[in-house]
């Protein structure tokens, strides 16, 4: 990626709620680059922080510390129209296509209301401009006229994604957009992401839990854990090298469709319990559930080290060259 023009940087963002037991560390330091053009995996089970990480991103949560920077510009630096701006270039698709669309509104309205905010189109203009998103996503004008709950699942995600397009944005936020379809319907919409990206230059960040579509669609994988980027690399070298033992443990969590295969590979089940990021653990936070942990992991947090070119793991125990953060 080095001869890639960064558009988002992220450089040690916390994010963090006071809840009544104390202070819940969502976000716990997170650094990472998405370039343009480029689609970012981020990975990790519920509640590590993934969509949180998302909506700092959307300008939606302030981070506690750290950076937003999008094209060398701290996000929280901008006033007025730059304001506006920022709003316009970076959009979201959400995970629930059933509660994300207003019921009450036809869909021409719902894909019109960002241009209509931002005085893109009127009149006629406005009517053509909403027929030729439908139509990028795979409906048509006569589908401006329903509401939400005329369509089914994947249509409705259809809408979504039209919505989120309309302002002609530079980077979406894909937060878990396929997990509530049908594993047929995923591939549809990924695939239409993945031809739009081609056809406008977009960047995305793809948040999910399933890390077999997520290869699909990815330049580069992140893994969260707690709040934390554990292991950072491209798509496809993810796959076949993997050191972080919680990486290890996802990944060996895929079904495999040859039966021969999955009956015969051995699957890392973790024990012990996700600590709670009201009450991190000293030392790695993992280390209550990871096979390899020794007294070094109880005592010193590891930090995300470049262990080969592009390949970044948050563990003592992975060979390290140099402390670099990306
Ligand atoms: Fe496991 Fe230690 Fe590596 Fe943490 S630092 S993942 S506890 S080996």
């Amino acid at each position: 990626m080095a001869n890639q023009v960064p558009l988002l940087e992220l450089k040690h963002v916390k994010t963090s709620f006071k809840v009544p037991q104390g202070v819940l560390k969502a976000v716990n330091g997170v650094s990472l680059t998405i370039y343009k053009g480029e689609t970012v995996g981020l990975v990790g089970e519920s509640g590590c922080g993934k969509s949180t990480l998302g909506k700092t991103i959307l300008r939606l949560y302030r981070p506690d510390e750290g950076q937003v920077l999008y094209e060398g510009r701290d996000i929280w630096s901008y006033r007025g129209r730059e304001k506006k701006q920022y709003t316009r270039k970076v959009q979201m698709i959400f995970q629930d296509p059933y509660a994300c669309l207003d019921p009450l509104s036809v869909v021409s309205d719902i894909v019109a209301e960002g241009l209509r905010i931002h005085r893109m189109y009127e009149g006629q203009a406005l009517e053509d401009r909403v027929t030729e998103l439908l139509q990028m996503v795979g409906l048509g004008r006569e589908h401006a006229s329903r509401f939400p709950h005329e369509f089914s699942g994947g249509q409705r995600q259809r809408i979504g994604i039209a919505r989120a397009l309309s302002l002609e944005p530079e980077l979406i936020v894909c937060d878990e957009p396929i997990s509530a379809l049908d594993v047929s319907i995923q591939a549809q919409v990924v695939n239409l992401l993945k031809k739009l990206q081609k056809e406008m230059g977009l960047s995305y960040l793809f948040i999910t839990h399933d890390l077999s579509m997520v290869r699909q669609i990815s330049n580069r994988i992140a893994v969260m854990y707690l709040g934390s980027l554990v292991e950072i690399a491209d798509s496809e070298d993810i796959y076949l090298k993997h050191y972080h033992p919680y990486t290890k443990a996802l990944l060996s969590a895929i079904p495999i469709a040859d039966p021969a295969v999955e009956r015969s590979r051995r699957r890392i089940l973790l024990g012990g319990d996700v600590p709670s990021p009201v009450n991190l653990p000293k030392g790695c936070s993992f280390c209550g559930r990871c096979p390899d942990a020794c007294d070094q992991c109880r005592r010193e947090a590891p930090q995300l080290r470049e262990i080969e070119p592009g390949h970044f793991v948050a563990c003592h125990l992975a060979g390290a060259k140099k402390t670099v953060q990306k």
